[in-house]
């Protein structure tokens, strides 16, 4: 047998970890409390597929492990009074210090953040990855925010315990967005929203369910016609549904022509 000079499988792993770090997964960090929430539910299915395919990579730092301060506290009572506690700026600050050279805009999760919608999840897409800071209590220090420039964002107008809940969504809603993620491109460009339009119905087997047909234009074969249909379906669902979308699109259309 011939003698090699290197072990080949360790060979071969060198070059599969050269390989993967040319390829450069877009990173997401995530600075919380509960580093164990994490990946979650981004661990399975598209996005866990994805994780394991090295599409993308998560890091995440538990504020905990930056409190330096005397009493190793991450939160203090909020200055002025009133219920609960306050992430303190010099650990969030340590946190954030510790990983400045990871790529991607710092966002804030915060219910008084710019909306989160599919128009930032494709802007996160395009950048290299996003730092994420999970906030906690009744929040965090304001100037830890302003030193740091970091974006809030905001899933909606609700309040929820943590800003763990909202990094995920808004990663997962990010992640299905990079390439190589979803199966097909035709996946992509019919989802709600994609064109600034809700989705239209979907119907699978069985034909005739208690009492009620597929519609016949979906059975027909017609693609021409199921195309016109589907598209029908969808502006009419927005403009029933969600006023202020048909508005935003009709502008758009309008301004097009
Ligand atoms: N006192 C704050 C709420 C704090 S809730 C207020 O009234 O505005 C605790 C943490 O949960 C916040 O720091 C934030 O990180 C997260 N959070 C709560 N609601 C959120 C939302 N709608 N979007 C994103 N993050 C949210």
């Amino acid at each position: 047998m011939k003698k090699m000079d290197s072990c080949y499988w360790e060979k071969m792993a060198n070059e599969r970890v050269k390989y993967k770090a040319k390829q450069k997964p877009w990173q997401a960090s995530v600075i919380t409390l509960f580093p164990a929430m994490f990946p979650g539910a981004l661990g399975m299915s598209v996005s866990g597929r994805a994780l394991e395919k090295g599409l993308w990579s998560l890091k995440t730092l538990d504020i905990r492990d930056f409190a330096n301060n005397k009493h190793r506290s991450v939160d203090s009572p909020p200055f002025g009074g009133g219920a609960g506690m306050v992430l303190r700026p010099d650990v969030l600050d340590e946190a954030l210090s510790s990983i400045k050279r990871l790529p991607g805009r710092r966002v804030y999760l915060s219910p008084r953040g710019r909306r989160f919608d599919q128009a930032l999840a494709k802007e996160l897409a395009l950048e290299p990855g996003v730092v994420l800071v999970c906030g906690r209590y009744e929040g965090v220090d304001q100037r830890v925010i302003e030193s740091q420039e970091m974006e809030e964002v905001s899933l909606g107008d609700f309040v929820l315990s943590g800003g763990d809940i909202a990094a995920q969504a808004l990663l997962d809603s990010t992640i299905r967005l990079l390439p190589g993620v979803l199966g097909s491109k035709e996946g992509l460009k019919e989802e709600s929203f994609q064109d600034g339009l809700l989705e239209y119905p979907h119907y699978t087997q069985p034909r005739k369910w208690k009492g009620r047909m597929v519609p016949e234009v979906l059975l027909s074969g017609n693609h021409a016609r199921i195309a016109v249909w589907r598209k029908e379906q969808s502006e009419s669902i927005t403009k029933n549904c969600r006023p202020d979308l048909w508005e935003a699109y009709q502008n758009r259309n309008n301004a097009k022509f």
